[in-house]
């Protein structure tokens, strides 16, 4: 057997000071260790990579303190739009949606997309008829709602701002959340799901469901899920890097991920964090921001 290993993440950013009180700082402990406790339970019982990271981000997805299914942020048209992606590292098997509504667990749409279509990645409309002839059940849109993420919606409601980049409120943009698992075959899975930027326009799509960007597994090298400012996440195809230098130069998962998060993202603007584990059950958790909620 090898050695099991499982990592989760709830987005690299932190409260600001003074928002974070004793009380909500355990309330973001003990749903971080709710859903890794889930999730290695099911990784003892001999579940698959694929299942365990599955069963955390709905977990994740479950909880409104996570930007990710229920407390998603809110579009500039005061919706919810969720993109998620799934990776199987032992077949390179991926499934993704992105721009999906009402559907109360995206990554469990992104693993239907993986194995119960012949496509990598349904956007909009054409994801949500895919749920539809999936026959998932929608929820309406009180269902999804937080009232701190309406808060943040209200403070650059009508503006072009999707960052949040205001000096006191900068770190309270990513909520986005993952996993990353070594089964005891030895296999790797990579999950991550998001409600993506509060008051993004134009069918903003992040990096999240960017197999590449924001989420990647493989057997070889290793399983990574991101967070951060997603289009950094794209331009540096972050989590695909990761696995690159593992694979061709021969780096350590550690030096690895500390090469992509701590330079070569730093070095081209993007802020954020990710997970990430391989086959030998190494863990790795970097991040550039001040905080990034993380188990493992
Ligand atoms: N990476 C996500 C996105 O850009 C945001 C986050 O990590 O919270 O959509």
């Amino acid at each position: 057997m090898k050695k099991l290993a499982l990592a989760i993440h709830g987005g690299a950013g932190t409260l600001i000071k003074g928002m974070m009180t004793p009380e909500k700082e355990r309330s973001y402990k003990d749903a971080l260790e709710s859903a890794l406790y889930v999730g290695y339970k099911l990784l003892e019982s001999g579940l698959s990579a694929v299942e365990v990271v599955e069963a955390c981000v709905k977990e994740l997805e479950d909880s409104h303190l996570f930007n990710a299914g229920k407390g998603s942020v809110f579009t500039s048209e005061g919706k919810h739009e969720m993109d998620a992606s799934i990776m199987n590292g032992k077949t390179l098997n991926a499934g993704a949606v992105s721009l999906v509504s009402g559907i109360k667990n995206p990554i469990s749409l992104a693993r239907d997309v993986m194995e119960k279509s012949e496509h990598v990645f349904l956007a909009a409309k054409g994801a949500m008829q895919f749920a539809e002839k999936l026959k998932y059940q929608l929820e309406d849109e009180n269902y999804f709602h937080d009232d701190l993420r309406y808060q943040q919606w209200q403070e650059i409601r009508g503006t072009d701002s999707f960052k949040l980049d205001h000096s006191a409120k900068k770190d309270s943009k990513f909520g986005t959340v993952g996993a990353v698992a070594c089964d005891s075959l030895g296999n790797l899975a990579a999950a991550t799901s998001t409600g993506g930027m509060t008051n993004k326009q134009f069918g903003r799509v992040g990096d999240s469901p960017m197999i590449g960007a924001g989420n990647y597994a493989n057997n070889k090298t290793c399983a990574v899920s991101c967070t951060g400012s997603g289009e950094y996440f794209i331009k540096g195809v972050v989590a695909y890097d990761l696995s690159c230098l593992i694979e061709y130069k021969g780096l350590s998962l550690q030096a690895a991920a500390k090469e992509v998060i701590q330079n070569r993202l730093l070095h081209i603007g993007g802020d954020g964090g990710l997970i990430a584990v391989d086959a030998l059950g190494n863990i790795a958790m970097p991040f550039n921001t001040e905080g990034m909620y993380r188990a493992c």
